[in-house]
């Protein structure tokens, strides 16, 4: 590391712009909550126009992380092409050249693709993975940044681009409670960290199956959940909640 030097003419101009609102899209509760919260709002400025799918990482390294990015892009494109979203697909190599932890650094890696693309967005949604009450700006080198982008967005908003912390208000459930009323989620949604296809079984599967449960949205999900298994074993899933 070394310290940057510029030397240039300062231009104050703003950057000419498409005033676009954009958001990510994974198929996981987090995105869909923008987007049933944004993709219809009344405020044209406001309404989401494309959905960016960025490889920062998120899938792992190697051939079977190359494998999952293709089929969970093939998912993405049918629900784009379905719902008449613009689909803008980023498969950046900085996951490989900078070698450092996804977890640890997704807010910063995945705001460069923004900053890319910041004469085509004016708005953009990062879903938050974490509440506002998880928020902390201690230790910051060893948390999730999700704890602090609520602060982080704030500071790397500009008079041309402004990021917004999307979702930081509400826990899980009840953003699963707003998904299931989103009916372009139905035969999409897709919270797996195992496959591409829901296993079911990996923690993530089971959480919001038994969310889907709660709230009385499991049959919305039969395409894309195997809900006869889940009723017919619901013990084993009350079992891992309790743990
Ligand atoms: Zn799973």
């Amino acid at each position: 590391m070394h310290k940057i030097t510029l030397e240039a003419e300062i231009d104050s101009q703003r950057l000419p712009c498409a005033n676009k609102v954009g958001t990510g899209i994974s198929c996981g509760i987090d995105s869909f909550h923008a987007l049933a919260l944004h993709a219809d709002i009344k405020m044209n400025r406001h309404r989401i126009t494309h959905l960016l799918f960025n490889n920062t990482g998120s899938h792992g390294e190697g051939a079977a992380a190359e494998k999952l990015y293709n089929e969970r892009r093939n998912r993405i494109e049918s629900f784009c092409t379905q719902n008449g979203f613009n689909l803008i697909e980023l498969n950046l190599n900085i996951k490989s050249t900078f070698k450092q932890n996804h977890l640890l650094s997704h807010t910063y890696t995945s705001m460069f693709s923004v900053f890319c693309l910041q004469k085509l967005f004016s708005i953009y949604y990062y879903a938050s993975g974490h509440t506002i009450n998880d928020f902390t700006i201690k230790d910051t080198d060893i948390i999730d940044p999700a704890n602090y982008d609520f602060f982080l967005l704030q500071s790397f908003s500009t008079e041309n681009l402004k990021l917004y912390s999307e979702g930081a208000c509400l826990t899980r459930l009840e953003k699963t409670k707003e998904v299931a009323k989103y009916k372009p989620s139905y035969n999409f949604l897709n919270v797996c960290v195992r496959t591409s296809e829901n296993c079911g079984k990996c923690e993530k599967c089971r959480r919001t199956l038994l969310a889907l449960d709660a709230i009385g949205g499991l049959d919305y999900y039969s395409s894309v959940f195997d809900i006869d298994y889940y009723k017919n074993n619901k013990i084993e899933y009350l079992i891992f909640l309790e743990a």
